[in-house]
């Protein structure tokens, strides 16, 4: 295994915050995880996962054995007329397994193009995007305790997918490395574009959704919504949309009539955080170096302040906003590590 002291994180993390590691370990194997568990404890320090860096806020120097997952390994393990399963490294980038697949003439993807990060991160939050979500392929996941070093496959329904969430933020939250995913796809194609901007994007284009086209639309909505983190540093979606019961949810919209909500399978209902937040008056705020995006007020962005503790003490003031004119608080989306206190 590589290791660093005292190593800066700036470039480990799409929010480009500076933070640095007491120890940072590259791990390109399991083995390598585990040696890391071993250099953890015998520092007494704390072990942190780390894929891509595109779902935490580094809110302070971590005082912590970090772990960078750089795994590499695409697998074909079976496939007949129906469809393939894959088994895919923790540190594969997950846009290009997306386009890999795809020119494997594998299907089911295309929705989850363009999103940042590592295929090992992906289940822990349930990835999802244009009415698609990571939960429908996975097959299995496979993993390693940080504790005991022991193996464990768990499948798809193990895992207990909702939205934004899994087991891996429950019961498994820090107990276990992902090592590799498991994904079943489609040999045959199933495009879905019911979303409603992307379902526009092919009205106004007037053009079969192929795959392929699901996929270039994809990429063409997501460039023009969202700043690119190698340009305008952030973390995607800052604040999860609230999904709320249908009576609170017909009281708000008595106040507020243009509250996008779209009711879910489960009869709940999600609500546009987006929304709330411009509606309070935040989008393209800035404070301290840090700012809400002048295109889509759920993404929070670094505009040179560069300090955690700012970008959550921003994140705290647009939830006090939201929270005393909607009446309930946002959810922060990404990870906090570190400590945001003094
Ligand atoms: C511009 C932008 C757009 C985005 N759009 C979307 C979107 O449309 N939909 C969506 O769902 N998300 C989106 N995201 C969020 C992010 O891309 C995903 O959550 C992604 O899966 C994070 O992967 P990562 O490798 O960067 O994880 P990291 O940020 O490195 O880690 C996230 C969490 O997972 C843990 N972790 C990482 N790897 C492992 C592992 N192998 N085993 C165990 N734990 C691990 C970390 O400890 C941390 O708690 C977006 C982010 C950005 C910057």
């Amino acid at each position: 295994m590589q290791v660093e002291t005292n190593a800066t994180l700036v470039s480990l993390n799409t929010l480009a915050l500076e933070s640095r590691a007491s120890y940072l370990v590259t791990a390109a194997t399991p083995q390598d995880i585990l040696d890391a568990v071993a250099l953890a404890k015998t520092n007494g320090l704390p072990l942190v996962l780390l894929g891509g860096g595109s779902n935490v806020v580094l809110a302070s120097d971590l005082e912590a054995v970090v772990v960078h997952i750089v795994s590499r390994g695409i697998e074909i393990l079976r496939e007949d007329s129906e469809s393939a399963v894959i088994r895919v490294a923790a540190g594969e980038n997950w846009h290009r397994l997306v386009q890999w697949c795809l020119g494997q003439n594998y299907f089911g993807l295309e929705n989850l193009a363009l999103i940042p990060g590592t295929v090992g991160a992906a289940p822990i939050q349930n990835i999802g995007a244009y009415g698609v979500e990571i939960a429908s392929f996975v097959d299995a996941v496979h993993t390693l305790n940080l504790d005991t070093g022991e193996t464990r496959v768990l499948s798809g329904a193990a895992c207990e997918f909702g939205y934004r969430d899994s087991v891996f933020k429950g019961a498994l939250r820090d107990s276990v490395a992902i090592t590799a995913v498991d994904l079943r796809l489609n040999k045959q194609p199933v495009v879905i574009v019911n979303y409603p901007s992307l379902a526009q994007y092919f009205e106004d284009a007037g053009m079969q959704a192929t795959p392929q086209a699901v996929f270039d639309a994809v990429v063409a909505i997501r460039s023009k919504r969202l700043p690119d983190p190698g340009v305008i540093p952030n973390a995607g979606s800052f604040f999860k949309n609230p999904v709320e019961g249908q009576a609170g949810v017909a009281y708000l919209r008595t106040r507020f009539s243009g509250l996008p909500a779209f009711t879910q399978a489960d009869g709940r209902v999600k609500l546009s955080a987006a929304w709330m937040i411009e509606d309070c008056g935040w989008k393209g705020a800035e404070q301290d170096g840090m700012g809400v995006d002048t295109n889509h007020a759920l993404v929070l962005v670094n505009r040179g302040g560069n300090s955690g503790r700012a970008l959550l003490k921003l994140a705290g003031d647009i939830q006090d906003a939201v929270a005393q004119r909607f009446g309930f608080r946002l959810e922060i989306e990404p990870r906090v590590l570190g400590s945001s206190d003094g």
